[in-house]
C-alpha cells in the first residue's frame, strides 16, 4: 500500500507546517508610535503609524496583543 504511505506522509508534513507557522517568532507584526499593543497588518488601529517588526521583537520589548485584531501570541 504505497500510496496510502505517501498520504501519510503527505499529513505529518502539513501538521507540521500548520504548527511552524502558526506563530513563531519571526512573525511580521505590527506596532505604532504610541500604543503598547501589537496588531495585524489589517488591523485599524495602524491608521496612525504602523512599524514592522516580529512577534518575538514586539512581546520582548513588552508589547501586548491587540484585543482588536487579535494577532498571534507565542507559544512557549
Ligand atoms: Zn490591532
Amino acid at each position: 500500500m504505497k500510496i496510502k504511505k505517501a498520504l501519510y506522509v503527505v499529513i505529518l508534513f502539513l501538521l507540521i507546517a500548520v504548527t511552524v507557522f502558526a506563530a513563531d517568532a519571526n512573525t511580521v507584526v505590527y506596532i505604532t508610535k504610541t500604543g503598547a499593543k501589537y496588531h495585524r497588518g489589517s488591523c485599524s488601529y495602524l491608521r496612525q503609524s504602523k512599524i514592522e517588526t516580529t512577534l518575538g521583537d514586539a512581546i520582548n520589548r513588552g508589547y501586548n496583543p491587540c484585543s482588536r485584531c487579535k494577532p498571534p501570541v507565542l507559544d512557549e
